[in-house]
């Protein structure tokens, strides 16, 4: 999941100051998993950004929502009817989510409320750790699972640099050098004879560096005047507009799909 905390209350004030009404949008999502823009931190947040104006001796109301996924349009299209009440959005999903907000709605100032930090898992208690940065060439089928993309400061692909001690990274003792963790768990999974071939050098051009990346995950859902993805006023404009109208395939198991994936979730 992504992984983000909030921003600290005085960069949170020094965005919104001399708004007067600004609505906290949460995601019911990842953010809320790690506890950083869910609905609790969203009402949270809220109110003590409320307060800490009023200790200031400004006027700010500060109302909240909280979206099941910020970062889908279909999500977010019920705060449309709404948003012109407000001098600013605070988002409180990831930098995705600020995204949609801010892309969908244009016209209105959607600021970030939190920093986003990686995709990671929560390893114990109150910890995160990274998991991945989405190198778009996936490498764990000879690593047994465990990235050295991530895990190796040195992102290293043909085993440990030699510097580990006891198990531990040479660049930062306090996590273990994950080359050390893949050869101790090769022998478990028959791992070794691919672990002592030459990977050829890497192909980062999947991964960051340039532009954006885009995928296409399923080119026959691929809708560029889906509902979705305009405003209510663009798709009002694009129906009266449209004389030759394409009719929009629909897809019967879109709902099956999005209902799988909330059970998943652990959100239905
Ligand atoms: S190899 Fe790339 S895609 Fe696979 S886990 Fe590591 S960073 Fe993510
Ligand atoms: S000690 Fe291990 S994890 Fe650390 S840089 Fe060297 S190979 Fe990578």
């Amino acid at each position: 999941m992504i992984v983000a905390e909030q921003k600290p209350l005085p960069d949170l004030q020094r965005m919104l100051k001399g708004k007067k009404k600004v609505l906290a949008v949460g995601c019911g999502t990842c953010v809320s998993v790690c506890f950083a823009g869910g609905q609790k931190e969203t009402r949270g947040l809220a109110k003590a950004l409320q307060t800490a104006a009023a200790v200031d001796g400004e006027e700010m109301v500060v109302e909240e929502k909280t979206v099941q996924r910020q970062c889908v349009q279909e999500f977010i299209e019920p705060l449309e009817d709404d948003l012109s009440e407000y001098d600013a959005v605070l988002s409180l999903g990831c930098g995705v989510g600020v995204q949609t907000m801010a892309e969908r709605y244009p016209k209105t100032r959607v600021l970030p409320g939190l920093d986003t930090n990686f995709m990671g898992q929560p390893t114990e208690p109150g910890i995160w750790e990274e998991r991945c940065v989405g190198c778009g060439n996936c490498v764990l089928e000879y690593t047994g699972g465990l990235c050295p993309i991530t895990r190796c400061p040195k992102q290293l692909m043909n085993g440990p640099c030699g510097g580990s001690e006891n198990g531990m990274c040479e660049v930062d003792t306090s996590i273990p050098c994950i080359w050390a963790k893949i050869w101790d768990n090769s022998d478990n999974l028959n791992l070794m004879d691919m672990l002592m071939e030459v990977q050829p050098p890497k192909d980062w051009s999947t991964s960051r560096g340039g532009g954006m990346r885009r995928t296409v995950v399923r080119d026959d859902l691929h809708q560029p005047h889906a509902i979705g993805k305009a405003t209510k006023s663009e798709v009002e404009a694009m129906e009266t507009s449209e004389e030759d109208e394409v009719p929009t395939p629909e897809d019967p198991h879109a709902g099956e799909r999005e209902d799988a994936f909330l059970k998943e979730m652990g959100l239905a």
